[in-house]
C-alpha cells in the first residue's frame, strides 16, 4: 500500500489551504460538508492526524473517528430530521477511495428515500 501523502485536498482543508464548511471539530477530528452531498447534511469526518485510511490508522485514530462519527450522526437525527444514517468510508482506489486522508462519510436518512449517485 502506498504511503501518506500530505498533498491530498483533505490535508489542504486541514490546513485552511482551501476552504471548507465547518460542522463539528475537537482535538483529534474535524466534520465537514461534502462538496458533492448525495442526501441532504452529507458530510465527512477525518482525523486531524495523517492516515491514508482504515489499512494504516492506529486504534486511536479509528476510535477518535468513530465517537465523532457518533456525535455527528445523532446531530444529523436532530439538525435534519433525519430517521438514520448511513456511513460509508472506503479504503484504496479499488475500494472506491477517491482522496487518500482517512475519511467517514455520514448521509442522513428518511425513510423510504434514496441516496443520490
Ligand atoms: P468517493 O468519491 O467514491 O465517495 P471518497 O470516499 O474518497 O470517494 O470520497 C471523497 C469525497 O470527498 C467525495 O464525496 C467528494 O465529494 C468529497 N470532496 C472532494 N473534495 C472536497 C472538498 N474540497 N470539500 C468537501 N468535500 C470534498
Amino acid at each position: 500500500m502506498a504511503t501518506y501523502d500530505d498533498d491530498n485536498i483533505f490535508a489542504k482543508i486541514l490546513r485552511k489551504e482551501i476552504p471548507s464548511f465547518k460542522v463539528y471539530e475537537d482535538d483529534k477530528t474535524y466534520c465537514f460538508m461534502d462538496i458533492m452531498p448525495r442526501a441532504e447534511g452529507h458530510c465527512l469526518v477525518i482525523p486531524k492526524s495523517p492516515c491514508r485510511n482504515m489499512l494504516d490508522a492506529s486504534q486511536t485514530q479509528l476510535a477518535d473517528c468513530l465517537a465523532t462519527v457518533q456525535k455527528v450522526g445523532n446531530g444529523c437525527l436532530r439538525a435534519f430530521g433525519a430517521d438514520g444514517i448511513t456511513v460509508q468510508q472506503f479504503n484504496e482506489a479499488a475500494g472506491g477511495q477517491e482522496v487518500f486522508h482517512l475519511h467517514y462519510h455520514i448521509l442522513p436518512r428518511h425513510e423510504g428515500d434514496k441516496l443520490r449517485p
